[in-house]
């Protein structure tokens, strides 16, 4: 029996546990340490002024192969977003220095009617165009992964997905090269990058349409995992018969060079925060070397695995009403659920909108996105008429910083220790990092198969 170690219970540890299960089924015996008290890791719940609410991954996109896997297999269902959270009709805007330019019904036949009339009908073409030729060319990697042995590096895979060369430009240069005028690429596609990433379009280009699909510019629709979407995960891993073992940081990994009975060249050894250690024939490592807190050694030396910086992230939740003076608009006019924030608006933050309803106060809860900074009182109760109550939850990594033309961590770290998070530097979502920790999880069972 092989035993594997899976070192972080997200969506990448998820991807992994699960390629693992389908490829060795009970030929291993698959342990996962999970730091937290629950797996998930972005994908994590709370519960405020009354509602249940997602504060980091929110919503799964209906083309994820994998996700779609893990829901047949343990039943999980659908909760599509609520179009109405008070009865009236939700609505989005774009803000920019002059004011509200974009303000529509959340259709998305009223969107895209909004934004063709701000920007012009080239420009919206041309950026729709390719975020659907995007998502078409991402659908290949499901059957690249049932077909060929796991892919080396991220450089490798979007290579041959045909989508390498985004991934070396920023998005502004990409746009520009196509002709795309600054509404659509400011206003427009980067107030949505603003709400997806907490990035602008300094951000490598592929990062940026993978953001618009995931928005939905590219077809499909958007879903969160009914009763929280980490219980997708919980859910599959123990069906999946893995052994979770939570509340256990991982401080260490050894790695000794003998060969084995098998023939394999290394054994690990894990350690843990309590001071506990385990042996293992093959480890994955499913969290950012910047948030894991752990220390990699072979034969008695460090191994030196680059962290790339990620981006922290304040989530400020507040029950109350938004102020309509504040966002240049005359009192008592009806406000948008959803703000998407342009670079040009004089906001300190990157994005605020409708995330639920409290039954405790009768109101709306708004999420406000800000990237490294706590909104202070004053801005606040600026931005508010009215607030009953609020909560901060801070994400120190909420994404990688997605700097065009990174040199990416490979899958491999070491024959027999892999690294589920690869693809998160060029771009970041649940269900591709489900896609990354497969492929890790596909090398690694490749190595224990000899
Ligand atoms: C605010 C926010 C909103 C987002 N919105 C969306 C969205 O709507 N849709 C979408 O698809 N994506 C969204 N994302 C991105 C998505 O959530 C992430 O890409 C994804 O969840 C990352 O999964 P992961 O497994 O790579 O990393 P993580 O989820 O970070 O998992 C790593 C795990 O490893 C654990 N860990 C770390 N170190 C150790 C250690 N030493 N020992 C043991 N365990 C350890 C951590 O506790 C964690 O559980 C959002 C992210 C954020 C922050």
């Amino acid at each position: 029996m092989r035993r594997i170690a899976i070192i972080g219970g997200g969506a990448a540890g998820a991807g992994a546990a699960w390629e693992l299960h389908k490829s060795l089924g009970g030929e291993a015996r698959i342990s996962l340490f999970e730091r937290a008290e629950h797996v998930g890791g972005r994908a994590w719940d709370l519960t405020f002024a009354g509602c249940h609410m997602e504060v980091g991954g929110v919503l799964f996109h209906s083309t994820g192969q994998i996700t779609k896997q893990m829901m047949e297999f343990t039943g999980a269902r659908e909760a599509v977003p609520s179009l109405s959270i008070d009865g009236k009709k939700e609505t989005y805007a774009f803000w920019t220095k002059a004011g509200f330019p974009v303000l529509t019904r959340v259709s998305l036949a009223s969107m895209a009617l909004g934004i063709l009339k701000h920007v012009g009908v080239p420009s919206a073409l041309k950026v729709t165009r390719r975020a659907i030729k995007m998502a078409e060319r991402y659908e290949g990697v499901y059957q690249r992964l049932r077909e060929r042995a796991a892919f080396a590096t991220p450089d490798e895979l979007f290579g041959e997905l045909g989508l390498l060369e985004p991934t070396k430009i920023s998005a502004a240069e990409y746009f520009k090269r196509l002709g795309v005028n600054d509404r659509m690429a400011y206003d427009v596609v980067e107030a949505i990058t603003h709400n997806m990433y907490n990035q602008g379009l300094e951000m490598n280009a592929l990062a940026c349409l993978v953001g618009l699909a995931g928005a939905g510019l590219a077809g499909g629709h958007l879903f969160v995992i009914d009763g929280g979407n980490w219980t997708l995960f919980d859910k599959m891993l123990r069906k999946a018969g893995v052994e979770l073992r939570v509340n256990r940081p991982v401080r260490r990994v050894v790695a000794t060079s003998a060969a084995d009975a098998a023939g394999r060249p290394f054994s690990y050894q894990v350690q843990t925060a309590d001071g506990r250690s385990d042996d293992f024939d093959a480890v994955i490592l499913a969290a950012p070397p910047a948030l894991a807190d752990l220390a990699v050694e072979v034969d008695g030396r460090a191994l030196p695995v680059v962290a790339h910086p990620y981006q922290k992230v304040v989530t400020t939740l507040v029950v109350g009403e938004l102020n309509p003076a504040y966002f240049g608009r005359s009192p008592g006019r009806p406000m948008p659920s959803t703000i998407f924030t342009a670079s040009s608006a004089p906001a300190p933050f990157k994005s605020i909108g409708t995330t639920g309803w409290s039954p405790e106060f009768d109101s709306r809860i708004y999420k406000i996105f800000s990237a490294d900074h706590h909104m202070t009182e004053a801005e606040l109760a600026a931005i508010f008429a009215k607030i009953h109550d609020t909560r901060v939850h801070t994400w120190p990594g909420a994404y990688p910083v997605l700097t065009p033309g990174l040199e990416h961590l490979p899958f491999e770290l070491n024959p027999g220790l892999y690294f589920a998070n690869a693809l998160e530097t060029i771009a970041g979502s649940i269900e591709v990092e489900a896609v990354s920790g497969a492929n890790a999880a596909k090398a690694c069972a490749r190595y224990l198969k000899g």
